[in-house]
């Protein structure tokens, strides 16, 4: 690992000048690549990256250790897609990387199979992950980046980070230069702008869903529980908080600005719009039908999978079954305007219905948000490399392809996007299945020489009418007659 010793914070840079540290720059030879961030997408292409000779990579993520959404590891949660969908599968289904390979490290490889599962538990995707940031080498926790720069002299990046301890203290400055980047910095959670001064507000409990597991004794503990949002997460957190209140004495709402509950998109075909093929597709697109589509797509990833709408009615209809209705209340089609506290506890949440053109108000003691996520943007992190990006009419990064940023031609490094890129992508970037496929493409890009060969072919779909992708590949009767 290339991580300079202490040094005195680096001055603000000049976006066109490279600057040398006070103290001296690593003595290690610069990397190929470096990561920022490590979630799954660049835990991925770590795994993928570790399997190529000469490639020297570091990884650097500012959390002390590797956790996926641990506020929202609630008991029983699956992933939505199949075990397959790991960090290298789809792409290398060899690797020493993969889920299998994990659970023959654990020796569990026979409950597996007779547990005959295929969407697994959300906690055991969260330790498969960990076992491999902790066993790869190129994974380095408590590292948070704070700037990219470019140094033309050297034709390196120079990326300075902030060594923090674990209660994220800043305890030491490093920089390290490398030939390519790839960020993988995800996404933070988003709370709507008039619950901002309530969800700040340490004495009431208006949390965020991702902050939920932490919280659960907290809120149970209140009187009366107000869910927002109608996505997989507000789904979820209204199921476990049900299924932990008395039979009638529930005292729960659960209200979402959507139309209604509505079922995530499952069908096979439907499911096509995660391939690579579509992707692709979707790339080729003009830029206003893009950002066309993406809000029309919300079916695709903003609904709720059908076992946990399932298993929501299930547990509302066993609370019938002595001739009651649980107290509890599910409204869609509502939208919170405001809110303000009442009293030392309460909350009033002031709400208003579209449909119906009408208003009310909402006494509750407790909030869960489960109001989404947004990508983090990538701007602060780059702001020197600003007068390089190239940008879209909307003034986002262009990327291409490979998930490379779009620079200025004298800069020879690339810059690669793991995530943020939903405007290019489509619905397919946040999802884990398309993981494995992305980093494959970027490490071919990379090297230039295809370490990890991809099909041509991805789905049964065609998209579109210009024969891109899937209608250049034989056909299994030409492939045979050929062969
Ligand atoms: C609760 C939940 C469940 C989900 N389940 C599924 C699912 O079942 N199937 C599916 O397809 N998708 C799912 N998703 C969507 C998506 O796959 C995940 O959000 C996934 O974690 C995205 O991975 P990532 O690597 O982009 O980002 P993240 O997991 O968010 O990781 C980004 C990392 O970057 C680090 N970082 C940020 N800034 C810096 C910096 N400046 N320096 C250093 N490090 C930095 C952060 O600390 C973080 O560790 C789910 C999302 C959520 C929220």
């Amino acid at each position: 690992m290339t991580t300079a010793p202490p040094t005195p914070e680096p001055t603000t840079p000049d976006p066109t000048e490279a600057t040398e540290p006070t103290a001296p720059a690593t003595a290690e030879e610069p990397l190929d690549l470096l990561g920022i961030g490590i979630g799954p997408f660049n835990l991925s292409l770590a795994a993928l990256a570790d399997g190529i000779p000469h490639l020297t990579a570091a990884f650097y993520d500012q959390r002390p250790s590797f956790q996926w959404h641990p506020g929202l590891l609630i008991d029983g949660a699956t992933l939505q897609v199949p075990f397959l969908a790991d960090l290298v599968t789809l792409a290398d289904p060899a690797s020493r990387w993969s889920f299998l390979s994990y659970l023959k490290t654990r020796e569990r490889l026979f409950p597996f199979y007779f547990a005959e599962r295929f969407h697994i538990h959300r906690a055991e995707y969260d330790a498969y992950c960990r076992w491999v940031a902790e066993t790869l080498t190129t994974t380095h926790f408590g590292q948070q980046v704070d700037t990219v720069r470019w140094n033309p002299g050297r034709a390196l990046f120079e990326v300075d980070h902030t060594h923090l301890d674990r209660n994220g203290e800043a305890e030491a400055l490093g920089r390290t230069h490398a030939r390519n980047l790839v960020i993988g910095i995800g996404t933070s959670p988003y709370v709507p702008e008039p619950l901002r001064p309530l969800a700040e507000a340490p004495t009431v409990p208006v949390i965020h869903s991702s902050d939920y597991v932490n919280q659960r004794a907290r809120l149970l503990a209140t009187e009366h529980i107000t869910v927002v949002g109608s996505g997989q997460s507000g789904a979820e957190v209204f199921l476990d908080l049900l299924r932990a209140r008395p039979a009638g004495r529930e005292r729960l709402t659960w209200i979402a600005r959507t139309p209604a509950f509505a079922p995530m998109e499952y069908s096979k075909l439907g499911l096509e719009q995660f391939t690579p093929d579509y992707t692709r597709y979707f790339h080729g697109l003009a830029e206003p039908v893009r950002d066309q589509l993406v809000p029309q797509q919300w079916q695709l990833h903003k609904g709720i999978d059908h076992d946990t709408i399932n298993a929501i009615h299930d547990e509302l209809y066993r609370r019938t079954l002595d001739g009651g209705w649980p107290d509890a209340t599910l409204t869609p089609g509502v939208t919170v305007r405001t809110a303000g506290r009442l009293g030392g506890t309460g909350i009033e949440l002031h709400l208003e219905h579209e449909q119906q053109g009408t208003r009310s108000r909402l006494q509750t003691s407790a909030v869960v948000l489960a109001t989404g996520y947004r990508e983090r943007s990538v701007d602060q992190l780059l702001a020197p490399l600003h007068p390089y990006l190239r940008r879209d009419a909307a003034g986002r990064p262009r990327i291409d392809a490979d998930h490379r940023l779009a620079l200025d031609p004298s800069i020879s490094g690339a810059v690669h996007i793991q995530h943020a890129n939903r405007h290019t992508h489509g619905v397919g970037a946040p999802d884990l299945g398309l993981v494995a496929w992305r980093s494959a493409v970027i490490l071919n890009a990379l090297t230039g020489k295809e370490p990890y060969p991809l099909p041509a072919r991805t789905s049964f779909t065609t998209f579109g009418l210009d024969g891109t992708a899937a209608s250049n590949v034989p056909t299994r009767t030409a492939a045979l007659r050929r062969g």
